[in-house]
């Protein structure tokens, strides 16, 4: 059986945890957790990772000429550099607001682009 020692993130204490996998890729078990939420975090890491994806777009008009936007729910993490790409080509005109939604449910995954900033039209 295979193994994959992560650290898990879920706290401060950062434990080494060590997850076993089964023939299939699956989690059959995990050592090194002081706690329960290290099972999970193990779990999730190793067959379906996830992060939240930070970065900006451009913005037409704006007193600035980006406004950070991010997601506030973590995507595959399989998916990161697709969901950039894609970023890449927008384009909002000002006013943008903090919490505007850039892309809705972006290729069905449940995930949203939101702005994290906001950028004043320029006058
Ligand atoms: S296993 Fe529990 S105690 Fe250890 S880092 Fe994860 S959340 Fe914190």
């Amino acid at each position: 059986m295979a193994e994959r020692t992560i650290i898990c993130l879920r706290c401060p204490r950062g434990c080494e945890v060590t997850a076993t996998l089964d023939n299939d890729g699956h989690v059959a078990s995990v050592c090194g957790n002081t706690c329960k939420l290290g099972i999970e975090y193990a779990t999730q890491e190793v067959e379906d990772p996830r992060r939240v994806l930070p970065t900006t777009v451009r913005v037409r008009g704006g007193t600035m000429p980006l406004v950070p936007v991010w997601t506030p729910t973590p995507i595959p993490k399989s998916r990161l550099l697709d969901l950039a790409r894609a970023t890449r080509e927008i384009v909002l005109d000002a006013p943008v607001e903090i919490g505007q939604v850039v892309i809705k449910d972006w290729e069905g995954l449940g995930v949203d682009l939101v702005a994290s900033g906001e950028v004043e039209r320029a006058r």
